[in-house]
């Protein structure tokens, strides 16, 4: 099976992955953490991506899908993958249409994220990540639990690049969601409240999806 989880910078995509990964057996293929890596690891691609993600702006269409193609080809993402934070443009909607169709799949929901603009700048700002897992739950205690790796404020975790990041998506990634829901694949959830009660939620929408409603 294949989904993508949807919604503004803050939303709770990643900590929603995992959950619904395990429960569909998807691979979490975050392009935001895939650019991180590349950055960390001083390749050719994080080097020429560096700029474009330290201030908020979108890395260029055509780079974003062979990196995503290139992940699901890997052995572990050739069952089913979750799309985090891609599609982000009409041009990627159309770019994963086609990653997808050569491979002889297709996306099955689209679980979007609803959460107001007042709570993803709170949520944004100091919000703590791990280097290779990460955002961080509120709360914790400064280490990741999946690796044991000291968090920190992400770079692009500062007001300013805040405030980009949410105008980005605002005026380039918000129309992607008219597409899916013209489609109807398309599960809108409310994003505010506890993990867990956005987890309920999300399955809760993912099994009406199940269930033939649209
Ligand atoms: P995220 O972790 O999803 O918030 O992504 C962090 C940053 O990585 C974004 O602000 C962009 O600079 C870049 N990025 C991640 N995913 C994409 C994408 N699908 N298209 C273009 N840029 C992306």
């Amino acid at each position: 099976m294949d989904a993508a989880i949807f919604g503004p910078p803050g939303a709770g995509k990643g900590t929603q992955a995992d959950a619904l990964c395990a429960r569909h057996g998807m691979v979490h293929l975050a392009t935001g953490d895939m650019l991180r890596r590349a950055i960390a690891s001083g390749s050719e691609l994080g080097e020429r991506v560096k700029g474009l993600v330290e201030s908020g702006r979108l890395v260029d269409d055509e780079t974003v899908g062979e990196v995503v193609g290139a992940r699901l080809d890997e052995e572990d993402a050739r069952e089913g993958a979750l799309f985090d934070g891609f599609p982000r443009t009409l041009g990627q909607v159309s770019i994963l249409d086609g990653i997808l169709a050569e491979r002889r799949r297709r996306l099955d929901f689209v679980v979007e994220l609803e959460v107001p603009e007042e709570v993803l700048v709170e949520r944004l700002g100091g919000r703590r990540s791990c280097p290779e897992h990460g955002p961080l739950p509120p709360g914790g205690e400064g280490r990741c639990p999946r690796c044991g790796a000291e968090s920190e404020v992400r770079g692009d975790d500062t007001k300013e690049v805040i405030r980009q990041r949410l105008d980005v998506y605002r005026e380039q990634t918000a129309p992607v969601a008219e597409v899916y829901r013209e489609r109807g694949l398309l599960r809108p959830v409310d994003g505010t409240g506890t993990p867990g009660e956005v987890a309920e939620r999300i399955a809760a929408a993912v099994a009406a999806a199940a269930g033939g409603e649209s």
